[in-house]
């Protein structure tokens, strides 16, 4: 059964639709199809969220790492410019380390996203460091050449000591052992502080020898030739190396560190912002996505509901149809006894209304009066009493044709149960019928109750107009007959609806007695009556049963003892053929006061 719930004038959206909405399978789909668009976004959300910003601090290690190995080089350096260094390995191997590390932290940089922002300030950092070990390796030779001419320096001296006449005053007076002591030192000053003001002072004390040498003899002039030398190429060279020094340590590779490791902590400050960010969309997701599921987790329970609903009607539905089959076979069977029975009552029916007939007109005749006088010839009176004791014979013979007479009308009544005839079907409307059956019971019912009639428009229907004003009279009769019996002034309403199925519908209720719980599955039975013999035929429901089954449609019966009894008709439109699965459905129901 279907029920059709509207919604108050004005509401768009109200418990009941809410809930048939909830059942309905768009709400399902709806649910099921945010819950897959919010698990997909989740799913996006999470792998952005995976960690890859790990190779931040990664590369972070790794450059702190390359820095130690780059301080260490300059510190090697450092180191060799000074002189402690026994020699250049310490600063070949750190050249290695140094270079190595700096092209594995290059190719660490390569293809990372994360680490996109960083890798230009990194090659200019790199291109630094290089250009830092290109110095070193310039450095590197000039310390060889130095570490060279220092070597062969003392040697040098010995020789200048060992020459003639070295003793000896030059034409100033000025010895040459002198001016080569003066030179020594002043030597060994530059080589301790490589200043431009002890350069000159090396180059003017060396051109003094030279020019003190030359007065001298061939010997000494040669020693101080070669000793010049070699003090020239020690000056050159440590001027040479200190100036690398300079422009080594005045390359910008911290600039260019601090540049990169500024970079990174921006690339980290970015990146747990874009965390947080997504970390607060996969909660708003999560909040949806665990609303969605509830939803769908409603819509489920909702539907369990329905079907625990449908479940039930389906089962009413199941038992109505029992019902009406259980009916429809009683109502056959007893049907079919009913011809056999009116057809063999018909005959010897007829036989005998002949024959008490017959009787009749003879016992009418005057040789009847004659036959009846002879009858008793003593008497004085004989003519009148023979007249007495006819008409005594006629009314006994009236009072056998009149019980024949009910006899044939039952029969009639039994006849046209088990033969019903569906008439004449036509166009009929259903308020006309039940107005014209309310005039014909007008005068039994103007004492009992008051009208009240609920009639909506409803259209035409195809049907026997006869048959179905018969239906509407027998259910007010019964209506009538009920409340007649409560001793109290009733209420008949009479209503017309046209139902969403298309069917017109007919509501004949009063506010009699109620039918007992005992009595209520056997009204639609043929001769089934509670009322006293002579006022009931129990047969006005089977009949109204059949012919509202012969027009395809359903009688039911609700009644709420107490209260009163209420008859539902409903009708198609059009004359149907006969429908053997018409539900009869009996049942209770609450009358309002
Ligand atoms: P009848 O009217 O001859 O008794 P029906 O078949 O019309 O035969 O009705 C069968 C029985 O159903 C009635 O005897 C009565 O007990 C019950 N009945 C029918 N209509 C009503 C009603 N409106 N209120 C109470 N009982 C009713």
């Amino acid at each position: 059964m279907t029920q059709i719930t509207t919604a108050p004038r004005g509401a768009l959206f109200t418990r009941d639709t809410a809930r048939e909405f909830l059942a309905s399978n768009r709400a399902w789909a709806i649910c099921a199809g945010v819950i897959a668009a919010l698990a997909l976004a989740m799913a996006g959300v999470l792998w952005h969220m995976r960690p890859t910003t790990e190779d931040l601090p990664q590369f972070r290690a790794r450059f702190e790492t390359l820095r130690q190995i780059e301080k260490q080089w300059d510190l090697d350096l450092l180191a060799l410019e000074l002189g402690i260094a026994p020699n250049y390995d310490a600063v070949s191997r750190g050249t290695n380390v140094l270079l190595e590390e700096l092209d594995r932290v290059g190719a660490s940089i390569e293809g990372q996203p994360d680490l996109a922002g960083i890798a230009p300030r990194y090659q200019d950092y790199a291109a630094t460091v290089r250009e830092k070990i290109h110095l070193g390796d310039q450095i590197k030779a000039s310390y060889a050449m130095l570490r060279n001419s220092a070597s062969v320096l003392p040697a040098g001296i010995q020789a200048f000591f060992d020459a003639p006449d070295v003793y000896q005053p030059a034409g100033d007076g000025v010895r040459p052992s002198e001016e080569l002591t003066r030179s020594v030192i002043s030597m060994a000053s530059f080589v301790i502080s490589p200043t431009d003001v002890l350069a000159r002072t090396v180059e003017e004390d060396l051109a003094r020898m030279r020019a003190l040498a030359a007065g001298q003899g061939p010997i000494l002039a040669e020693a101080v030739e070669s000793l010049a030398a070699q003090a020239e190429v020690v000056v050159r060279e440590r001027r040479r190396g200190n100036d690398l020094m300079l422009a080594v340590t005045a390359l910008p590779a911290d600039d260019a560190a601090t540049a990169i490791q500024a970079a990174v902590v921006e690339a980290e400050a970015g990146a747990v912002n874009a965390r947080q960010r997504l970390q607060a969309v996969a909660i708003g997701l999560g909040a949806l996505l665990a609303l969605a599921i509830a939803l769908l987790v409603l819509t489920l329970r909702r539907r369990f509901v329905k079907l625990d609903q449908d479940n039930v009607l389906l089962q009413q539905e199941k038992q109505d149809a029992q019902e009406q089959v259980l009916q429809s076979a009683k109502l056959s069977a007893i049907g079919q006894m009913v011809a056999g029975i009116t057809h063999e009552i018909n005959t010897p029916l007829s036989y005998v209304r002949t024959v008490f007939e017959l009787v009749k007109e003879r016992v009418m005749s005057d040789r009847m009066i004659e036959a009846l006088a002879a009858v008793d010839a003593t008497d004085d009176d004989t003519e009148e009493d023979a007249h007495y004791r006819q008409e005594e014979l006629i009314l006994m013979l009236d009072d056998g044709l009149h019980g024949i007479d009910e006899i044939t009308t039952l029969v009639r009544t039994m006849k046209n149960f088990s033969r019903f005839d569906r008439g004449h079907a036509e166009t009929f409307s259903v308020v006309d019928g039940l107005e014209s059956a309310l005039l014909i019971a007008r005068s039994q019912l103007k004492y009992v109750a008051d009208i009240e009639r609920d009639f909506d428009t409803v259209p035409d229907i195809i049907a026997a107009p006869s048959q179905i004003r018969q239906v509407f009279l027998n259910l007010i009769n019964n209506a009538v007959d009920a409340m007649a019996t409560t001793g109290r002034r009733g209420k008949l309403v009479l209503r017309t609806r046209l139902t969403a199925s298309d069917t017109v519908r007919v509501e004949i209720s009063d506010n009699g007695p109620g039918i007992p719980d005992d009595v209520l599955p056997k009204i639609f039975d043929p001769f089934f009556t509670t009322k006293p013999v002579g006022d009931g035929t129990g047969m006005g429901l089977s009949i109204c049963y059949r012919i509202i089954e012969n027009h395809g449609g359903t009688i039911a019966v609700s009644t709420a003892p107490g209260k009163g009894t209420a008859f539902t008709i409903t009708l198609p439109r059009h004359i149907a053929t006969h429908n053997s699965s018409t539900p009869i459905r009996i049942g209770h129901h609450t009358i309002p006061a």
